[in-house]
């Protein structure tokens, strides 16, 4: 599956509309804490399932967003970070399981 539109809702969340017709609604602070680079993954090993990341302005703010091949898209956030490839079918699944 591939996204004929990406964008950002009021800040608040990544809107994306499917090649199927189907359409995701992402919240933002979801898509950084599950940032699927090395970094953030290893991060996340150490954390408990109860912690809540509590995220600056800046790191939930999305400076760009560039596709990657046709299976992905990186996201630039604010505070530079920049190394999370979120694969479609990943996005997916992050939006069904909000
Ligand atoms: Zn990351």
């Amino acid at each position: 599956m591939i996204p004929v539109k990406i964008s950002i809702k009021e800040k608040q969340s990544l809107y994306i509309k499917w090649d199927d017709g189907s359409e995701s609604l992402i919240g933002i602070k979801k898509l950084r804490r599950f940032c699927p680079c090395a970094t953030c993954a290893a991060l996340r090993e150490t954390q408990s399932k109860s912690f809540i990341p509590i995220f600056g302005e800046d790191q939930i703010s999305i400076y760009s967003i560039n596709k990657v091949g046709s299976y992905a898209i990186s996201i630039s956030w604010k505070d530079g970070h920049n190394t999370g490839i979120y694969e479609f079918p990943f996005l997916k699944s992050l939006s069904e399981n909000l």
